[in-house]
């Protein structure tokens, strides 16, 4: 798979979108597993950590432990749920110590990918900060663009926005310039950025109220790992404690996860219960802190040391439940005829779903509409060649997919290296003909606001699991590695690049 010359020099054999922590990690496998072929990455922003550079608000940080958000290849060393900061640390690193920075180009934006039947090679086009436009030719896409828009989170529209006196803020375009200090601050949103957040501004602002339609569920615990201060303490290497507290991680949470479903009920008492022991038995849990969803429905929000619940406990931060009827000048006023005035408003409302970085796709001059695609295991979709999306876990953590799918490309592509091919694709096989096509996820299993609300932008699945993102790393983990890339659904092509490439030069 490897191209021929051309005066521009831009051609790569694989080409992966998006320096986050998905493509660093492709990065890493595409060294590690693939070292005779070339790759690079295309990276829209000055710097890499996609995520965990685009947010800057306070207090920004995983929910995910990072024994497990962490690559299986780069110990994590400090406490489980890091910030913002420490996630863009153990990125640099990775980056330095593999030599990586060679291969990224940053302030590229994609503004169009096409694929060529005849030659088996994707052009993909890019414009820089500068507004100087280029093109790559590429054997393979390694999408990793993530799935939300970087430039703007959402905001719903609320009558009377126009006549608010405040500021309204969102937390992906936090200014730098933010004065919180006695300032009322109203943060609408229930999920896990009004968590982060709430906790972080309490002792800066005059006072935070936390509004919310619904309560979403939260799990107060230590932010700290026995097992691995254990192990420290008997100074084994920091690989093998991040090997078996990766391992113990893994296993609990595949615990926790078939007891939400097994055992929903028991559950839901369990959180509210250590809820209880923080607010204390007065407070309303009933109305603040119980969802109408079954626990995991929509993700768990982790709260290191109840931190949230600490806050509203001495009193520096509130929560309130209920409707938004209108924006005022002071503030905003309730459905149930409260006004609540505040200085500041954040709307920690959510994403704008991004499908494939939004880039305009074609195949053979036909533009793709990803809609009318099937995504085979989430990863591939129908008749789209030599092309694989990193779309992680909602319900671990979404970096355990990088690595799972980084062994997939590199056995893919040395595959097609031993047959000769120069392009695969994922087809419906004849067994698959009256499969029931459905909606990319099934909302009663899990339902986030960006989802729902670009569903019809989305690839959809089929009724049989391969032609779905089950969202279960327990069985990817065992499933992915014996797929057979022989199997009825992958198509492979043999033609060759008729036009003239050469390789994209790495310093
Ligand atoms: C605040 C927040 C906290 C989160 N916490 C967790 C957590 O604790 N655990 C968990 O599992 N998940 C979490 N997530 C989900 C999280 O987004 C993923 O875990 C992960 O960081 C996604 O990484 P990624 O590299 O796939 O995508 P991103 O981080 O979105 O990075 C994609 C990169 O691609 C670039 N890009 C996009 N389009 C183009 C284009 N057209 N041209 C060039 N470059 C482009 C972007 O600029 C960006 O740098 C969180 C998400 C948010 C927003």
């Amino acid at each position: 798979m490897s191209g021929k010359q051309n005066a521009k020099g831009n051609h790569i054999d694989v080409l992966i979108v998006g320096a986050g922590i998905s493509g660093i990690g492709a990065a890493w496998h595409m060294q590690d597993q693939c070292p005779d072929k070339s790759y690079l990455i295309l990276e829209k922003m000055d710097s890499f950590g996609g995520t965990w550079l685009t947010h800057k608000y306070p207090g920004i940080r995983s929910d995910s432990d990072l024994y497990t958000f962490g690559y299986r290849f780069k110990p994590w060393t400090s406490a489980p749920i890091a910030s913002g900061e420490e996630i863009l640390k153990y990125m640099g690193e990775v980056i330095e110590e593999n030599r990586i920075d060679r291969h990224i180009r940053y302030g590229q934006t994609i503004t169009h990918a096409s694929w060529s039947s005849e030659d088996s090679l994707w052009t993909v086009d890019t414009v820089n900060d500068h507004g100087e436009k280029q093109n790559y030719t590429a054997n393979f896409l390694w999408m990793c663009q993530g799935y939300y828009s970087h430039d703007k989170g959402y905001t719903p529209e609320w009558d009377g926005m126009s006549d608010y006196r405040g500021q309204i803020i969102h937390p992906q375009t936090w200014p730098e310039d933010t004065n919180l200090k006695d300032k009322r601050v109203l943060v609408i949103g229930s999920g896990a950025t009004a968590a982060t957040l709430v906790p972080a501004i309490a002792g800066e602002c005059e006072h935070v109220a936390l509004l919310q339609r619904s309560p979403t569920y939260f799990w107060p615990a230590q932010n700290a790992n026995e097992l691995a201060d254990t192990l420290r303490e008997i100074e084994l290497d920091e690989e093998l404690i991040h090997s078996i507290v990766r391992k113990k991680a893994l296993f609990d949470q595949q615990d926790l996860i078939r007891r939400c479903k097994e055992e929903p009920e028991v559950m839901k008492e369990e959180l509210l219960a250590l809820a209880r022991e923080y607010l204390g038995p007065d407070f309303d849990i009933e109305k603040h802190f119980t969802p109408k969803y079954r626990p995991w429905q929509q993700r768990v929000a982790f709260i290191p040391d109840g931190d949230l619940f600490q806050g509203i406990a001495a009193g520096s931060a509130s929560v309130v439940t209920d409707e938004i009827d209108r924006f005022t000048e002071k503030g905003i006023l309730l459905k149930s005829g409260d006004e609540l005035e505040a200085d500041i408003v954040i709307t920690a409302t959510g994403f704008n779903l991004s499908v494939l970085g939004d880039i305009p796709f074609a195949i053979d001059g036909d533009p793709v509409n990803w809609a009318d695609t099937i995504t085979y295991r989430g990863m591939m979709f129908t008749d789209i060649p030599n092309l694989l999306w990193v779309f992680g876990y909602f319900r671990a953590s979404w970096t355990l997919r990088v690595d799972l799918l980084g062994d997939f490309v590199c056995r893919l592509l040395k595959h097609m290296d031993v047959k000769g091919a120069k392009s695969v694709k994922v087809s419906l096989r004849p067994e698959d003909k009256d499969m029931e096509i459905e909606q990319w996820i099934d909302t009663e299993d899990f339902n986030p606001g960006y989802l729902q609300r670009g569903m019809a932008k989305m690839p959809r699945k089929g009724a049989k699991p391969i032609w779905q993102h089950t969202q279960d790393y327990w069985r990817e983990r065992e499933e992915l590695p014996a797929i057979d890339l022989d199997g009825p659904e992958f198509v492979y092509g043999s033609a060759e690049a008729k036009i003239e490439t050469s390789k994209v030069e790495v310093a």
